[in-house]
């Protein structure tokens, strides 16, 4: 078993010591040489000679400080501050366009509202609308972007073309993307890639620095694995939320009846609670304190939290991992009701918890905060290929 934490000594390519610096980076927010040199496995000479390049294409700028090393005072090294990304999030109520930095400073952001009953037609003209504010004011300033990055809720290999949450033709939007931002990179990810990139580049006291799976219970359910930030596959989705829990359960969007999602989803949760799903969203971290909850529907809740606990469950025992980070409605609640989840993953790990050594973390919601997510990401994709043009990636 990997655990993400292991060092092998196999040589790496240019592009992936470059990102294994730019990640670096972008996960601590800056370091000084000597710890850099360390985490990322070259000796300072080697380093130094990195960091001259990264610096030369405008991609890290350094700061003369006094270390808390013998030796000091060194530079604390830190992404530049003058690199644009732009991100494109979809919501369920809107889609949020933006310009950043890899910090994550947002220094222009814009929501175009979707139509009641969206189609892919009518979200398409959503996304001609955003962007168009998005060329426009990137152009009137003269801001050459390094990186788009494009979350969609529920995008995945089955929802592509079929059931996405929000109905939108991707290969349209891409094809719109090129021609408004011609060389641009562009990458496209699920909402739930996106919020494990905003959660592990952006949050202090992140629970887990390995190998783990991150849930993030939003408009969907699903789950990402997350490893090294070097390796072509650091993040992989899992559609945990499509495990079946009796078809005899409430549809999904999927087409089937009882999946996990279809009881756990922020849409499922507002129709328990008795709100519409746009107030619940206003009320954000609220709803908590705010929606009265009566014994019988506390103790649906509970019972939809247990299946998703053993939704998360059989996921690891598929694919055992150490850590489990859960961000979305459930880090809200109180303890006594996040227990029926901790008890599902218990139920259903094989060898039983104690064997399995599973650490469960809460991280707080990170919905409501668009285009956080997508600038994380976009901010990620760079990091991961090493700063270098997309077409040159496979090359390096
Ligand atoms: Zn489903």
């Amino acid at each position: 078993m990997t655990t993400g934490m292991e060092m092998p000594e196999q040589p790496r390519s240019r592009r992936q010591t470059r990102a294994a610096i730019l990640t670096h980076l972008l996960q601590s927010g800056g370091s000084f040489r000597p710890p850099l040199a360390k985490a990322v496995r070259l000796s300072e000479a080697s380093l130094s000679r990195i960091l001259f390049d990264l610096k030369a294409e405008g991609l890290i700028e350094e700061v003369r400080r006094p270390a808390p090393y013998v030796g000091g005072p060194t530079g604390l090294v830190s992404l530049d501050g003058s690199v644009a990304l732009a991100a494109v999030e979809l919501t369920g109520q809107w889609l949020s366009v933006g310009v950043g930095t890899l910090s994550g400073e947002l220094h222009y952001t814009e929501r175009v509202a979707l139509p009641a009953k969206p189609t892919a037609e009518s979200v398409g003209r959503v996304f001609r609308e955003a962007l168009t504010l998005l060329r426009d004011w990137t152009r009137r300033r003269r801001i050459a972007l390094a990186q788009i990055g494009v979350s969609i809720p529920g995008l995945g290999r089955l929802s592509i073309s079929t059931n996405p949450i929000i109905p939108c033709d991707i290969a349209r939007i891409g094809a719109m993307l090129a021609q408004m931002f011609a060389g641009v990179p562009v990458e496209f990810t699920n909402s739930v890639v996106a919020h494990a990139t905003f959660h592990r580049c952006r949050r202090e006291n992140y629970p887990f620095s390995g190998a783990h799976l991150f849930v993030f219970v939003g408009q969907g359910v699903a789950g990402t694995w997350v490893d090294d930030p070097t390796e072509a596959d650091a993040l992989q989705p899992v559609e945990l939320g499509h495990m079946v829990f009796g078809t005899d359960g409430p549809r999904c969007r999927c087409g089937h009846h009882g999946c996990v999602e279809a009881y756990t989803s922020l849409p499922a949760l507002a129709e328990l609670l008795g709100v519409s799903e746009a107030e619940l969203l206003q009320l954000g971290s609220d709803w908590v304190t705010a929606v009265p909850l009566s014994a019988r529907a506390r103790q649906e809740l509970r019972r939809r939290l247990f299946r998703l606990g053993l939704a998360i469950g059989n996921t690891l025992n598929v694919k055992p991992c150490r850590g489990v980070a859960i961000s979305g409605w459930p880090s809200l609640l109180a303890e006594d009701d996040r227990k029926a989840l901790v008890d599902g993953v218990d139920a259903s790990l094989l060898g039983g918890p104690e064997h399995a050594q599973v650490s469960l973390a809460f991280v707080p919601p990170s919905n409501g905060n668009d285009p956080r997510a997508a600038l994380a990401f976009a901010a990620f994709c760079l990091a991961c290929r090493g700063g270098m043009p997309a077409a040159s990636t496979e090359a390096a």
